[in-house]
Formats: structure tokens, sequence, C-alpha cells
């Protein structure tokens, strides 16, 4: 009985993973053991070579000047908040749809996250909100590439100028996304990248980057990470110890090598989906501006009955993702912001609706049209 129910199971298990880390590492395991071999017998393990040269590298590939590694995407934003003056009493403005960290940054340099509602298509920062959130106070914009597509930058940029603030774009779901055909990082005063495992382009474990054509943040940010040290034992500010890992960089350059491939069959598999799920009313497929071109981290869709969709999805094998199911304007951490619900309607509408699908280059075409199948046949 058991042994019948289980194999039935098996049978219905269609087994698509939101996300496979391995498959990817799979097809340049030979790569990436050479390269942590060798960083290994180097015993240069923090900063060192491998940093100096991924970081240079890294830099050129969004077309900017300076690459600074840090230990997460989180500590990339904090630093770059703290290398542009961000600090106590400011007021910095972002969405509160993102991942949380985007806020925590701001909040840890002392400033006050202030929140505006996203696009209703693109789910991106609406520029056309800013000015309802500038005050006296404000000295910096943060926006997020989400899910990969770049935002509305020049109409951001523009409003930065005319009002005196820095832009520090939120990079960490978009490693060479594209913006009328220049990759995101070199559009503000800083960029800032995450290397978690998970996005675009990531290591294995923890890792960051800054970027940035500002040669003073650029020399800020670098003290910053190393305990404020302008010299050895000589500290000109209250620093951090958040450097990025010799290992994590060597496989970060050996799989920057492929990074645009990977972001091209990304590109591939979404249209695939919006192909596939054209059809189905009910569900919204993403909406891409003509001018970017989306590093598609996440392939994300709207439908009413979202968690139902993710229960049967998940009985037939596939797995799926939230991004983001509270707004951060609704967590406990930001409730001393004293912000109701309601307050940012497109934002909480998405949050309560979205679903990831299946997303990564090694997502096979058939998989991808079994899961819009099954979207169809549970929708
Ligand atoms: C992943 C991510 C971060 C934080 O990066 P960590 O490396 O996990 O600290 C920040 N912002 C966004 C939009 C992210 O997706």
């Amino acid at each position: 009985m058991q042994v019948g129910n289980l194999n039935m199971r098996l049978e219905t298990n269609l087994n698509i993973p939101f996300y496979d880390i391995k498959s990817s590492h799979d097809p340049i395991q030979e790569e990436l053991n050479e390269a942590i071999q060798s960083t290994f017998e180097s015993t240069q393990y923090i900063l060192g070579p491998q940093v100096e040269i991924f970081e240079d590298e890294f830099s050129k590939y969004c077309g900017a000047k300076n690459g600074i590694g840090v230990a997460s995407g989180t500590d990339a934003l904090h630093i770059a908040l703290r290398a542009c003056g961000i600090g106590e009493g400011d007021e910095v403005i972002t969405v509160s749809h993102t991942f949380i960290a985007t806020a925590l940054a701001i909040s840890w340099t002392g400033a006050k996250p202030v929140f505006i509602d996203v696009d209703p298509r693109t789910y991106n920062l609406n520029p056309l909100l800013l000015k309802n959130a500038l005050s006296k106070r404000t000295k910096a914009i943060i926006p997020v590439h989400l899910y990969g597509q770049p935002v509305d930058i020049d109409s951001i940029l523009k409003f930065a100028k005319k009002n005196g603030l820095k832009v520090i774009e939120d990079a960490c779901q978009a490693h060479g996304a594209r913006y009328k055909q220049k990759r995101v990082g070199s559009f503000g005063d800083a960029a800032c990248f995450s290397f978690y495992p998970s996005k675009n382009l990531g290591g294995i474990g923890d890792g960051g980057m800054i970027v940035t054509n500002n040669d003073e943040v650029a020399a800020r940010a670098r003290r910053l990470r190393n305990y404020g040290q302008s010299s050895k034992y000589k500290h000109d500010d209250p620093g951090y110890n958040s450097r990025l890992d010799s290992i994590q960089a060597a496989v970060l350059r050996v799989k920057l090598r492929y990074l645009d491939d990977w972001n091209e069959r990304r590109r591939k598999i979404a249209h695939l989906y919006t192909e596939a799920l054209r059809d189905i009313k009910k569900v919204t497929t993403p909406f891409i501006n003509e001018n970017v071109e989306s590093a598609f981290h996440l392939y994300v869709v709207l439908y009413s009955q979202r968690d139902k969709l993710i229960t049967s999805l998940s009985q037939m094998g596939i797995g799926t993702g939230l991004h983001y199911p509270i707004p951060i304007h609704l967590q406990r951490a930001f409730s001393y912001l004293e912000i109701s619900k309601g307050a940012l309607p497109v934002s909480e509408s998405i949050a309560d609706t979205c679903v990831s699908l299946p997303m990564s280059p090694q997502l096979k075409d058939e998989d991808c049209l079994k899961v819009c199948e099954a979207i169809s046949n549970l929708v």
C-alpha cells in the first residue's frame, strides 16, 4: 500500500525546483575547483589579488570606474550611503516593495526610510511620486532595479539633480541589466550589488560590491569596509569589517564569464513564459519597458488567488517563490514609522497577489511549458 502510494506521488511529481544552483555549477565545476584550490594555496584569504582583480573586472563590466568588494549586498548599500554622507536626521526615499535589506541599510545609517509607491505596470519606483516625498531632510534616493528590470533612471536622476539628492542604485537583482543600452551600475553616485548564491551572479557564500564613478565616494567606501583605515593603523572614519573574501572573488571571476549567456537564457525563458501564459487573462505577466533589457532575476506573475495556486503547484512538484509577501512599511521592524495599511496601495496589492515562477538559466524549455500548462489547468 505504502509503496504504491509513493510511486503514484513520484509519477505526478514534476520535480521543477524554483531555483537550481547545483545544475548551474555542474558544467563549470572543474573551473570553479581550480579557482578555489589556487586561492586556498595562495593563503591570501581576505582582500588580496583575487579581490582586486575581480573589483576591476566587475566594475568595468558595469561601465563604472571603481569597484569596492564588501561582505554582502546589504553592507554595500549601508557603506555606499555612508560614503555619500548620509546619516542621522537624513531622509532617504525608496520603495516598500523590495527586499527588506534596502530599508535596513538606510536605518543602519540613522537616516529614515521614506517609502513611495511603485508603478503599477513595472512594479518599480514611480518617479511621479518623488515630489510628494520630498522634504528639507531628504538627502538621497535608492531606486531598486527589482526582479532585474532597470528603473526609469533618467526621470529619477533629473529629479535628484534638481533637488541636490544623491542616487544610490540597488542593483542587487540586476547584474548585467541594461537601460538604454547601458548596464546598470554607472547611473547614480554609486550602485550596490549582492553576490548571494541565488542572485544572477552569485558566490558560494555572502558577498557584495559597490561600484561608482566618483573617486571620493570610492575612497571613502574603501576605508569604511576596512575599519575606516586610510593606511595601516591610521583610522579616519569609524568604519566596519566588511570585506569580500578572496575565495568568493575567485569563484565570482569564473562565473562572471558566463553571466551574459545566463542572462540571455533568462530572457528567453521569460519570453517563453509570457507567450505561453498570454491567453490566461486571470494571470498578469511582467511588463517590460521598451528601453530596457531586464536581467530577469525573477519572473513574477500576479494572480488573485495566489496562495491556492502556490499550494497546488507545490503538490505537483513545482517550486515557486514570494517576492515579497509583506511590504516593508507593514513589517513590525518598521512599525516605528507608523505607516498604516492602505498607504501604498499598489505595493500592497502586488504583495497580496505575486507569485515567482521557477527561473534559472538551466531551466529547460519543456519544464517552463509544463509550469504554464499546470497554471492554465489550475486558474
Ligand atoms: C539580495 C538583495 C539585497 C541584499 O543582499 P545581501 O547580499 O543578501 O545582503 C538587497 N536588495 C535587494 C533588492 C536584494 O535582492
